[in-house]
């Protein structure tokens, strides 16, 4: 363990930074000193330094900006950045600081529009009940700044779409996933239920378009991931989610990737229609035992590893339709 060395320099880099506050044991928040975070309110707060694996790594929710803790120091007082390498050096930690994982070479400026009123998950102290949740899921830190707790839901959805839910009776708090198109304009949302509150997922749409979560982030010259679910979608690069419908036509290079339920009748029956259209599907392997990618990341399983077993086990055309017939427990 070497972050003992850069824990002690955030707290030397304390006394440059606005509002500074520790959140947890590799969590502290403060103002960005890059933007200068809000101008409407002094005391808001969106700039993070955060432990993904060892190391430190900066990132504001305002600006967008993302950048390793070697060069946050860097950009606050070069004095104590060198003093910072130095001792690095000394003890013989590696000096290639690794480049964080995420890109950050636009800043993301994104619209709150309808979702004005409510908290983001990255705007909950650490102990709040509904962060924790999302924390125990162990959804990428990144994403916290664009899902949103939601008090009362079916209340929310009424603001919007007048007598959706002609009774509040039972309503519930719930986790708000906003989809977003191209521009970032919300044109839907889904609802997760927090707890045992059925149904677990609640969609509203706000315009007639397919439900396709991760437009605003999506690069389509690259190779496009789609899963199933929204949150699953958030631990891939390059990924969208389609919840719940069938794949739609899409102008761009991609693998579907479904749910690990071999014996759910009605994703077979989806699965077949992806591979008789041509598409490239992963079909995950025997032994592996949880049904979505989150599980898997719960389950111990790393990013690149998932990233791996989903490499060796994309199948199209004629090798779709042998590994399909093979992978499917029952007869549909
Ligand atoms: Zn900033």
């Amino acid at each position: 363990m070497d972050s003992y060395i850069d824990v002690k320099y955030v707290s030397l880099i304390s006394p440059y930074l606005q509002q500074f506050k520790k959140k947890g044991d590799f969590l502290w928040n403060f103002r960005c000193p890059y933007c200068g975070d809000s101008q409407k309110s002094r005391t808001k707060a969106r700039g993070f330094v955060y432990r993904r694996k060892n190391d430190l790594f900066y990132k504001c929710h305002n600006c967008g900006a993302g950048t390793t803790l070697g060069k946050l120091i860097q950009y606050l007082d070069s004095k104590t950045y060198n003093d910072y390498i130095f001792e690095r050096y000394k003890k013989g930690v590696k000096t290639n600081n690794p480049e964080p994982e995420f890109k950050f070479d636009e800043p993301i400026f994104r619209k709150k529009g309808i979702l004005k009123n409510l908290k983001s998950i990255s705007d909950l102290s650490t102990d709040h009940p509904a962060r924790k949740i999302i924390e125990e899921r162990s959804i990428p830190f990144e994403s916290f700044s664009d899902l949103y707790l939601c008090e009362s839901f079916y209340q929310f959805t009424n603001t919007l779409i007048p007598n959706k839910f002609p009774s509040l009776d039972g309503d519930h708090p719930r986790l708000l996933i906003p989809f977003r198109d191209e521009q970032g304009e919300v044109f839907a949302y889904q609802g997760r239920a927090f707890g045992k509150e059925q149904p677990k997922y609640i969609t509203i749409k706000l315009e007639e378009r397919d439900k396709i979560f991760g437009l605003d982030r999506v690069d389509k010259s690259k190779h496009v991931y789609v899963v199933e679910g929204p949150l699953d979608s958030l631990f891939l690069d390059n990924c969208i989610a389609i919840a719940g419908v069938d794949v739609p036509q899409m102008d761009c290079d991609f693998t579907v990737i479904f749910d690990n339920e071999p014996r759910n009748k009605e994703l077979l029956k989806q699965i077949e229609r992806v591979i008789e259209k041509g598409h490239r599907v992963v079909l995950w392997p025997d032994q592996m035992n949880w049904k979505d990618i989150n599980d898997m990341i719960i389950h111990g399983y790393t990013k690149s590893q998932i990233q791996e077993i989903i490499t060796d086990n994309t199948f199209c055309g004629a090798a779709a339709r042998l590994r399909f017939a093979e992978w499917r427990k029952i007869n549909a």
